[in-house]
């Protein structure tokens, strides 16, 4: 049952559009913004990003849960990205498939055989959940995937609580009688935090940090909120393409990175997580450069690797965890607890039968491929389909099974722009930010670093902010 945030949709549509009005300016007025899809790179233009009106309530134990876990995950992605043994066996099959993944993984050996250049990792990561609600009464925080690269919305979400905090003030102060936010008063909405978020990117020294971007820069906002955190802290950014690292950037003798004659300390990546990001073999050659360059890489190829589903699912295999925290046995169930049920499509007897317990029970699962951005994932009918047509090929190795999470729905209204105002029954993901710099074998930092939450429409199966199906939101802890 989803639970109710108005009594009477008709009687409130009024009220529900003031509100609306106000959530829209507050959003703006604090920097919740997006640019519009006519004019991607342009700020001419620009709308609130999408967002709920109300915040989501999220119970207190498992978003706490989901918080403790994090440092866990950063040094577990951290290990796994040095493990160059354990990537090779991990994605062995998914490459002989997979181009993309089969590339990503062919600069990680060449940067390997060439030996790395920088022995500092920076590690800004986001893992996701959502609450499954197999336990009536108890939900269990199941991860849903872990993002090591271009994890995004960081610094617009540190920004959301003043929209949500502003609304439930002018519900209380005005004494609506007919809004019950999700039944409860105005509990503590919590933010993210692009300040403790950014400080971890401030070590680096003259050199600049360089932002590698993508072509439209929609969600160029998100990323402004960590650049204007770099230069309160006289630190220098620049914005680049591809394309101008393939036409500018150079490596010196010592391998250090220069990008339009400036030397780059840090390329922190926000674009080159789809193939489609790469259009030309350019693209990738400077792809290349800038891992084998002496910049810190936030992430670096093997951290990016480690974000790849096959990995998540080749770590919920018996005894896999245990070798990474091999005196740990805490942290191991720690991070186990959040696994829910993924299962290998790697030719074999093993293979085979999750084929078969697919095809028998699809709408128990989600068969994923090795892609990011959402929208990839198959469900149901496709899922049954897709799999008919691969299950007797090699062809299935690009793709892993997982259980289907069932989070409690929710009521909300969608602020979208040109969507109508309405009641929609959702679904909520959290995200928990880590953030890790490692100098050699010593961690210097490791940190949870503040959450997201987003909701969308349960109409939807898949997709993000970015894809245009879910909006950002707050917990509201209960
Ligand atoms: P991407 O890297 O493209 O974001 P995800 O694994 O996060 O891939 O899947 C995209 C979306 O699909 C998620 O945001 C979520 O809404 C939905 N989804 C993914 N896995 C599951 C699952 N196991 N159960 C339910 N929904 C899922
Ligand atoms: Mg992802
Ligand atoms: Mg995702």
């Amino acid at each position: 049952m989803a639970q109710g945030i108005l009594k009477d949709t008709m009687a409130n549509a009024m009220l529900v559009k003031d509100l609306a009005e106000v959530a829209k300016d507050t959003a703006l007025l604090h920097g919740v913004q997006i640019r519009v899809h006519e004019s991607p790179n342009s700020s001419e233009v620009v709308t609130y990003a999408p967002i709920t009106l109300f915040p989501s309530p999220v119970p207190k134990s498992a978003f706490y849960q989901a918080l403790a876990v994090q440092v866990h995950y950063n040094t577990l992605v951290d290990k796994i990205s040095q493990d160059a043994d354990f990537l090779q066996k991990a994605l062995a099959s998914t490459i002989t498939v997979d181009n993309f993944t089969a590339r990503l993984f062919k600069i990680h050996q060449q940067v390997l055989e060439e030996g790395k250049a920088q022995s500092i990792v920076l590690g800004l990561n986001r893992s996701d959940y959502m609450l499954d609600q197999k336990n009536e009464g108890c939900p269990t925080l199941k991860q849903i995937e872990i993002n090591t690269f271009a994890a995004s919305f960081a610094g617009l979400t540190s920004h959301t609580p003043h929209v949500h905090r502003l609304l439930l003030f002018l519900i209380k102060s005005n004494h609506h009688p007919d809004i019950l936010v999700h039944g409860v008063g105005y509990g503590p909405v919590f933010s993210g935090h692009s300040e403790r978020f950014t400080e971890d990117l401030s070590f680096c020294c003259r050199a600049i940090v360089m932002f590698l971007v993508e072509e439209n820069q929609i969600n160029i906002f998100d990323q402004r909120c960590i650049e204007n955190e770099l230069w309160k802290r006289n630190i220098s950014t620049k914005r680049k393409r591809f394309r101008d690292v393939s036409k500018t950037g150079s490596l010196d003798p010592d391998r250090k990175l220069f990008v339009d004659g400036q030397e780059v300390a840090v390329v922190y990546f926000r674009n080159g997580y789809m193939p489609q990001n790469y259009q030309s073999e350019q693209d990738w050659q400077a792809r290349l450069l800038m891992e084998r360059s002496l910049a810190v890489k936030c992430p670096d190829i093997g951290t990016h690797l480690a974000g790849t589903k096959k990995v998540q699912q080749v770590l919920s295999q018996p005894g896999v965890l245990e070798k990474f925290f091999p005196e740990q046995p805490q942290v191991v169930e720690q991070i186990r607890s959040t696994f829910a049920g993924l299962y290998t499509l790697d030719m074999g007897p093993e293979g085979d039968k999750t084929i078969e317990m697919a095809l028998r029970t699809p709408g128990l699962f989600v068969l994923k491929p090795q892609r990011e951005g959402g929208g990839n994932n198959l469900y149901g009918a496709e899922l049954q389909q897709v799999l008919q047509e691969v299950k007797g090929s090699e062809e299935r190795m690009a793709y892993i099974l997982m259980d289907k999470i069932h989070p409690t729905p929710v009521q909300n209204i969608l602020l979208k722009r040109d969507a109508p105002l309405k009641i929609s029954t959702c679904l909520c993901e959290l995200g928990v930010f880590g953030t890790y710099v490692r100098k050699g074998r010593e961690m210097v930092l490791n940190k949870c670093a503040g959450h997201l939450l987003r909701t969308k429409s349960s109409e939807h199966a898949d997709g993000g902010v970015a894809a245009g199906v879910a909006v950002l939101d707050n917990p509201l802890l209960l």
